[in-house]
């Protein structure tokens, strides 16, 4: 097995098999409400990101509550997120752009999206991907990781990485393919530690042939 495709959709198979139902870890109900939640995300894990919104939400959840909510009410909301002032900023521009621009609903397409005060082109994908079942390679810390540890690009930059990804997995499964590589990223193929000894798809990793003498 030689061609990268065929690689890529080898790793996928086997990333299955281990992490069988990858779903997006973030609570929400509604498009809206991942949008916030996706916003929270940044430099912040999903668990946290939970009690803030558990809290947030039930008080709060419409563009309209968050268009018209006071700045500092909502920093004291989301403060343990971290860059609670971004954040903030960002979910109050966002909301009344939607307001303004959109007619109260949140847009469907990636380029729609990304007009969105705050709103960048990971945040875009996974909303589009996972709120309104399109197929999206968000890259995240952990696909970023991955795709290079693997070998499929040598890149710290997410566009390229997503370039990349996108030209190798087939487009029917780009969203599966960043869900499992989200999951592979956080529990086995961690920052510091990587479970090596325990992936599935070493035989195809540079990182792991490099450490083995494999390479
Ligand atoms: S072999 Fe190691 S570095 Fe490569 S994907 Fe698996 S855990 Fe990550």
């Amino acid at each position: 097995m030689n061609g990268k495709k065929e690689v890529a959709g080898e790793i996928l198979d086997r990333l299955k098999l281990i992490h069988p139902a990858p779903v997006c870890e973030l609570d929400f109900r509604t498009p809206f409400e991942l949008l916030v939640a996706v916003i929270l995300s940044a430099q912040c894990t999903d668990k946290r990101v939970n009690e803030v919104t558990k809290t947030l939400f039930a008080k709060y959840d419409t563009p309209e509550d968050f268009a018209n909510i006071d700045v500092h009410e909502l920093e004291r909301l989301i403060f343990s997120c971290g860059f609670y002032k971004n954040k903030a900023a960002n979910i109050i521009k966002a909301s009344t752009d939607i307001l303004v621009r959109f007619g109260g609903r949140v847009p469907s397409t990636v380029d729609e999206l990304t007009t969105l005060a705050g709103v960048g082109r990971k945040t875009a994908n996974v909303v589009y991907a996972v709120a309104f079942g399109g197929q999206a390679m968000a890259v995240d810390t952990h696909v970023l990781r991955l795709a290079n540890r693997i070998g499929f690009v040598k890149s710290d930059k997410p566009e390229v990485v997503e370039k990349a990804l996108t030209a190798v997995f087939p487009e029917d499964r780009w969203t599966e393919a960043h869900h499992l590589l989200i999951h592979h990223g956080r529990y086995v193929c961690k920052a510091r530690n990587p479970e090596c000894n325990k992936c599935t798809i070493c035989e195809y990793c540079d990182y792991y042939g490099s450490i083995s003498g494999r390479g």
